[in-house]
C-alpha cells in the first residue's frame, strides 16, 4: 500500500506488482531508468493485450508453461510506450524489446519514469479482452506473484 514517490503516503488500493526506476552498474553507480530505456520481454510469449494505463500503455504477455492448464501464466509490463510493430497475438521472444518507458504526464511530475512489472496467473475462465487495471484489481481468478521471486 506504500507509495515510494512524492509524499510517500498510502496508495488508494494495493499495488499488484513491482515498480523499477533505478539500476546499479557493475561499477556500483546507481542510475535512473529514463524514457530511452529499452524494455525486454522476460520470457518467450504471446501478446494477449495492449491497453492504456494511467501513464502509458500496459502489455500483457502469456507464457505457455502449461498448455491447456487451468490458468495462463502472464507478465504485464506497465507504463511503457510499446514499439509500433507490436500487436495483439504477436509472438515475442525472450529478450525482444517491447518498448520504452512512457514519460509521466504533466500532473505526475513527482513520479519518475518507471516500469511497472506484474506477474500473474489468470484463470482460463477469464476472457482477456475486457480486462483493464481496474477490473484486474477486483476479479477473483487472478493470482498475483511477487516479481522479485523471479528476477
Ligand atoms: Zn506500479
Amino acid at each position: 500500500m506504500d507509495k515510494w514517490w512524492g509524499n510517500q503516503g498510502k496508495r488508494l488500493k494495493p499495488h499488484e506488482g513491482l515498480d523499477l526506476c533505478m539500476y546499479q552498474t557493475h561499477q556500483n553507480q546507481t542510475l535512473f531508468l529514463d524514457e530511452q530505456t529499452k524494455l525486454p520481454s522476460m520470457y518467450d510469449g504471446l501478446i494477449l493485450k495492449i491497453m492504456d494505463d494511467f501513464i502509458g500503455k500496459s502489455v500483457i504477455l502469456e507464457h505457455r508453461l502449461n498448455k491447456n492448464g487451468p490458468s495462463r501464466f502472464c507478465t504485464i509490463y506497465g507504463h511503457i510506450l510499446p514499439l509500433s510493430g507490436l500487436y495483439e497475438d504477436k509472438a515475442v521472444m525472450e529478450g525482444e524489446i517491447l518498448g520504452t518507458l512512457a514519460p509521466p504526464r504533466n500532473l505526475q511530475r513527482n513520479l519518475p519514469p518507471h516500469l511497472h512489472l506484474s506477474v500473474v496467473w489468470i484463470s482460463s475462465n477469464i476472457s482477456i479482452q475486457p480486462l483493464d487495471w481496474d477490473s484486474m484489481g477486483k476479479l477473483k481468478g487472478l493470482k498475483w506473484i511477487d516479481p522479485l521471486s523471479l528476477i
